[in-house]
This record gives structure tokens, sequence and C-alpha cells, in this order.
């Protein structure tokens, strides 16, 4: 932490404490090089990072349109809305354990992928097909290979 009045970069604690339940700390720090002594107020912070596309807009994160998404992904599948909504808690849990401002929408992509496989691999290849869009039809045909291997193996299991 730097120093507000000299812009030093190290500070050492001298009093920590918490306040109220425990949702924040409060610390006392000591500049290292002017001895100047301030307070700082820590907080964990939880928030859900905003997703940046692929042109580089970024958007808040939308669980609705997640959760269409996925639902599209199931559409006529033999999948419980209990799995769906338990995929999407996960999934949200996820994003706001990252730390992230911002994640990428493959980022993101990839993560409800992770889900959708252990939900069903049709939905998986149907929400792969349309996230990749085709663009690159040996990314796409790898991917499947994977899908594959990785049944073979839990078949194994
Ligand atoms: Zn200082």
């Amino acid at each position: 932490m730097r120093c507000p009045f000299c812009g030093f970069e190290e500070t050492k604690v001298t009093d920590s404490r918490m306040l109220g339940d425990g949702e924040q700390v409060r610390r006392r720090r000591e500049c290292l090089d002017c001895k100047e002594r301030f307070t700082t107020l820590e907080s964990a912070q939880l928030l859900m990072p905003r997703v940046k596309k692929r042109d580089g807009r970024s958007s808040p994160f939308d669980e609705a349109k997640l959760r269409a998404g996925i639902l599209k992904a199931i559409e006529k599948r033999p999948v419980s809305i209990d799995l769906v909504e338990q995929a999407i808690r996960q999934l949200c849990h996820k994003l706001r354990a990252c730390g992230e401002r911002e994640i990428s929408s493959a980022q993101l992509g990839e993560w409800v992928m992770e889900q959708l496989l252990n939900l069903d691999e049709v939905a998986y290849v149907r929400f792969a097909s349309v996230y990749r869009s085709f663009e690159d039809l040996d990314a796409f045909k790898q991917e499947i290979q994977k899908l594959k291997q990785n049944l073979t193996k839990s078949e194994e299991l």
C-alpha cells in the first residue's frame, strides 16, 4: 500500500482490528519512509465482473441471458431444471470468486461449456457450435474429439 503522504511503497501495519461482524478490517499503517501514519479499511469485494466482448465493448453480466443460452442448449434434452439452476449458481459463484473486474466473453463461454459438459453432451455440443460459430471447423472437430476422449475416460473409470 502506497503512503498517501509521500508516495513511498512500503508501509507496515501497526494495528489491525475487525469491525462489525468481521466484514471489514481497519488497519493502522506507518510509512517506512516518512513515518506518517494512516488508516485503511478493507472489505472483501465480491462484485460480479463485467463481460468483455470480442469487439472490446463490455457490459454487465446478465444472468437472464446466461439462463436463456443454457435453456436453449438443453432444449428437449432430459436435463432437470434443478440441475440447470445449480449450474447457473455455480457459474455465478465462479464469476464472483474470480476477483476480476472484467472477464472475456470467451472465458465465460468456456466456463458455461464446462458446466454443460457435466449436464448433457448434446447440450454441450450445441452450445459449443453456436458459441464458437463454426469459424474454425478444425477447432470444433478437436473439441468433439476431446469430448469423446473424456467420455471414453469416464466410461473406463
Ligand atoms: Zn510516507
